[in-house]
């Protein structure tokens, strides 16, 4: 059988994707990527994001408003919170020449240039702080989309010919940019972010979720398309009807399929140059008020529901959302909690730590950061690039959990006398006087709810 070079860049592409799919699955991580979460019981519930603006450029051509302004309408009118995926500005991104409409270079050959190319002073927060403003003003929520709005390394495909930043450096500088701006000028602190165009590795081999990491965000994906950034099919109100019809069908088919998912939309405009979003919104809102559905913000739905798999009525869930609000880690960075797996020496080392301490600053930074320069690793099975090498050092140094000589066996699952002894030691460490946990007697492996529901109280009481 014979591949073409393009089937094979495919496959390529898909493979390393699930490749880092699985491995997003077995790290618990500061940075959790947020694409939906568990279906909050008792309610439907749903998050838009809108990705580029604020945008002073003209909803429709010829028209008076505002793209922003005419989306904040909308939702006002539906009562509906939205979660804006605000820029800086693209002022900058020249000498740059503008590309070819209805393709992903439409807005500029080596740069985006947001609302479009020579009008970049209509289009950002640095340039429309009247439409920041209004955002927060209606109860919407910010996510930061970057200063500049440049991608964080390079692409090899649809985003070939851009330019990218150098290196993690200049990517948390550009993210800070963003940060600060908006938390002088507004009082307001992001807590989300999403990369342009999801490009996440960076030139020098870190990723967005180092650089999250560094600013304490979690990772804005979504999981439904709003279609809004498509190019036009020739005929403007086939592309609103092109937004409404796949959430009608997924509606129809199942009236709960929306419940606890993030619908991806645009405030700017296509890639031709247009934006049916304006006019597919109040539709695509009426649709989902006839069903029942509130349109909340992101942070709202983490908050009704942290966790693409815990049920959040779960007995113990209330106390696992408390410690997470104090920054434990204690899910996977791709946003799931696995409650049934079983707990390694390794996680319950990450799991123990409190955060707000000097050294858990400093354990946090080299959890997100997974190449590390530590040459005297201080367990023989626990080489530096096991991203829980500070944990397991820092715990076993503090004696939470017993090494065996050389070896800590970070794979190992966890026993319910190692779970007792790490309450024990916790108690001792910090002079609580909480009475020894009752664990099982049983030697079987411990899974990570049930060792979480015997350590909350010690871990909260730090
Ligand atoms: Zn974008």
């Amino acid at each position: 059988m014979r591949f073409s070079p393009v089937e094979l860049a495919r496959s390529a592409n898909r493979l390393s994707k699930e490749r880092r799919k699985a491995q997003m699955r077995r790290h618990l991580h500061p940075v959790r990527r947020i694409e939906r979460v568990a279906p909050p019981p008792g309610r439907r519930v749903v998050a838009m994001t809108f990705d580029d603006g604020p945008c002073a450029g003209p909803a429709r051509p010829g028209d008076g408003q505002g793209l922003t302004e005419s989306l904040l309408k909308t939702l006002e009118q539906y009562g509906a919170r939205g979660t804006f995926d605000i820029i800086g500005t693209t002022a900058f991104n020249y000498p740059d020449r503008e590309g070819h409409l209805h393709t992903a270079r439409w807005s500029g050959v080596k740069h985006d240039h947001y609302p479009e190319f020579g009008r970049d002073e209509l289009a950002g927060a640095a340039n429309q702080p009247g439409l920041v403003r209004q955002i927060l003003d209606g109860g919407h929520e910010l996510a930061n989309h970057g200063y500049h709005h440049v991608a964080f390394g390079p692409s090899r495909f649809i985003y070939g010919s851009r330019e990218f930043l150098p290196n993690l450096a200049a990517v948390i500088e550009d993210l800070k940019q963003l940060h600060q701006l908006i938390e002088h000028s507004f009082g307001y602190r992001l807590k989300l972010a999403r990369p342009p165009h999801y490009i996440d590795h960076t030139a020098d081999g870190y990723s967005a979720y180092h650089a999250y990491c560094a600013m304490g965000y979690l990772y804005l994906a979504a999981s439904f398309d709003g279609g809004g950034w498509k190019p036009s099919c020739g005929d403007y109100r086939k592309d609103v009807e092109n937004m409404v019809t796949p959430l009608a069908r997924a509606l129809a088919a199942d009236p709960d399929s929306l419940n606890g998912q993030i619908i991806f939309q645009k405030d700017g405009y296509n890639m031709s140059k247009q934006s049916p979003v304006c006019d597919a919104l109040p539709r695509q809102l009426e649709l989902l008020k006839r069903y029942d559905y509130r349109v909340v913000t992101v942070s709202e739905l983490l908050s009704l529901s942290p966790y693409t798999d815990l049920d959040p009525s779960h007995p113990v869930a209330e106390k696992i959302r408390q410690l997470e609000r104090v920054g434990f880690v204690l899910a996977y960075m791709d946003n799931s909690f696995q409650p049934e797996r079983l707990l390694t020496r390794g996680e319950l080392a990450v799991m123990l730590l409190k955060p707000g301490l000097e050294e858990m600053k400093e354990v946090r930074a080299k959890l997100g950061t997974c190449r590390q320069n530590d040459n005297s690793p201080a367990f023989k099975d626990v080489p530096p690039q096991n991203p829980y090498a500070a944990a397991i050092s820092r715990t076993a140094a503090l004696g939470l959990i017993q090494a065996r000589g050389e070896l800590f066996y970070p794979d190992r699952t966890a026993s319910w006398q190692e779970i007792k002894e790490a309450a024990i030691a916790l108690c001792r460490l910090l002079k609580l006087s909480l009475p020894t946990p009752t664990v099982p007697s049983h030697e079987r492996p411990v899974n990570r709810l049930a060792a979480l529901e015997v350590l909350a109280p010690y871990l909260l009481a730090l």
